[in-house]
């Protein structure tokens, strides 16, 4: 990994390959006046567009366009920064890239410039991880989402936590110096209260940071039933276009079919699985096999009945299942994540209704018509349920999985101060506790990184980000 003081200056096209009006061209390190001298030669007016040719190694142009310079460390990556920004066609930006590699900048890996940001302190960790999930928000909420952590929205609530955490172990620290008063002082309870006061904002950030989680990563759904049922149809209604073929002959849908869709902002990422029958086809065979995936990484299973042929409730559930269901796909389904669709409600003549179970362990049972798209809404109001979504009002932000697991850990840590105190009053165990708690917390802007952790991160970035 690098670090914030190697010298290397890095290049990268930084448009997406193929043909455009114009493509970008980034540097960035020590070397870029050195480059510009050769490349344009002349050197650039800080932070000033200039309209001149971009030379070979030759010194035949290349190609003309627009060349800006920003000085470190007002740039992006807080080093020098050379943009070129020259026709967007793929022999005109590779030779480009080439004359840079040619006077001295070398490739950049993926996500280096952002990574060189992060360890020149231009932004945090979570910030950083925004910008990338910035370029890939497929949702308007997605996008809004990703831009207020990238301004800095949940790096704040945590740094706030943070400090308050610092704070208590300060006085905590002070105390254990002056050992003949640590009991009173643990005894008035102020040390009880803070705690108890942090652990709650912790549990609000949660709640926030489970939903900008959500916003990012979406719910996993898999449609499954007889052949004819509806999958198809459902898909369609939920996708609401035609993506699967629907037709009369059992079968057709030999493959898993995966659709993603957003409910108020939500990703759907939906799989129709195959028509799971029991046969030597090769294809058939890859289907059931890709549906046991699926399934087993489901947040929701909606078992897909014609009612209009079949009556299934909690009652029958599972002779049903064992009856429609290949038995090898079976202990991948548990009811507690199971929807019943009892489907083609407009030939039994039932209004759509969604009728929860008495029990968490029974599956919820949502009658709808797929073809007529009629009960759809209370599909996905049931769905988000299930996710506890809530569509992203003022002030949410996105947030990873990473980030979850982050809190988590620090969450179990504050609990266990809390215990300490209430149990043994012992002020190091605490002080102690609320150490790793706040390196936890500082797991998520970067403040306790390891090569590892910025090697992952970075790697998934676009080259040129
Ligand atoms: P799949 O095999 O489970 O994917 O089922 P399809 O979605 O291909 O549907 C099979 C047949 O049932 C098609 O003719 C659909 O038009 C029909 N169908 C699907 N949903 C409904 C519904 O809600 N009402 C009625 N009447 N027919 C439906």
């Amino acid at each position: 990994m690098l670090s914030a003081s190697d010298t290397d200056t890095i290049c990268a096209i930084a448009t997406p390959p193929g043909r455009s009006g114009v493509g970008i061209v980034r540097v960035s390190g020590p070397g870029c006046l050195a480059i510009a001298a050769r490349v344009l030669k002349f050197s650039p007016t800080p932070r000033h567009a200039h309209y001149c040719p971009f030379y070979n190694v030759d010194d035949s142009v290349l190609d003309q366009g627009i060349a800006l310079f920003f000085p470190g460390p007002n740039s992006f990556t807080g080093e020098d920064v050379l943009e070129l920004q020259g026709h967007g066609g793929f022999y005109v930006l590779d030779a480009l890239l080439q004359t840079l590699l040619q006077s001295g900048a070398r490739l950049a890996r993926p996500g280096e410039f952002t990574e060189r940001a992060f360890l020149n302190d231009k932004l945090d960790l979570a910030q950083a991880e925004a910008i990338a999930d910035l370029i890939d928000s497929s949702s308007a909420e997605a996008a809004r989402s990703a831009m207020r952590t990238l301004q800095g929205e949940f790096s704040r609530l945590i740094d706030s936590l943070a400090d308050k955490i610092v704070n208590l172990r300060v006085y905590l620290e002070a105390a254990i110096d002056f050992t003949d008063e640590e009991i009173d002082f643990l005894s008035e309870g102020r040390i009880g209260e803070k705690l108890s006061e942090v652990n709650l904002q912790l549990d609000q950030i949660m709640v926030q940071a489970r939903q900008g989680a959500l916003i990012r990563e979406g719910m996993a759904v898999v449609i499954v039933g007889k052949p004819n049922a509806g999958k198809s149809s459902l898909l369609n209604a939920l996708a609401g276009k035609d993506s699967a073929i629907v037709t009369d002959i059992e079968g057709t849908t030999r493959d898993v079919l995966s659709e993603q869709i957003h409910i108020d902002g939500m990703p759907l990422h939906i799989t129709d699985t195959a028509g799971l029958r029991d046969s030597n086809d090769p294809v058939e065979q890859e289907g059931i096999r890709r549906a046991m995936k699926a399934l087993e990484q489901a947040d929701r299973v909606l078992l897909m009945v014609d009612s209009s042929r079949e009556n299934v409730d909690n009652s029958n559930l599972f002779d049903y299942l064992n009856n429609t269901i290949l038995s090898p796909l079976l202990p991948a389904v548990d009811s507690a994540r199971l929807t019943i669709i009892q489907n083609k409600a407009d030939l039994t003549g039932l209004a759509a209704e969604r009728i929860n179970p008495d029990d968490a362990r029974q599956a919820t049972i949502i009658r709808l018509a797929a073809k007529q798209r009629q009960g759809i809404e209370l599909l996905q109001q049931h769905l988000k349920d299930c996710m506890g979504f809530q569509a992203a009002g003022e002030g949410g932000f996105i947030a990873r999985r990473r980030h979850l697991d982050a809190l988590n850990k620090a969450q179990q840590c504050l609990q266990q101060a809390i215990w300490q105190l209430e149990h043994h009053g012992a002020a190091e165990l605490v002080a102690e506790d609320l150490r790793h708690a706040h390196q936890h917390l500082g797991e998520i802007t970067g403040a306790f990184t390891t090569d590892d952790l910025l090697g992952k991160i970075f790697s998934s970035f676009c080259i040129g980000k």
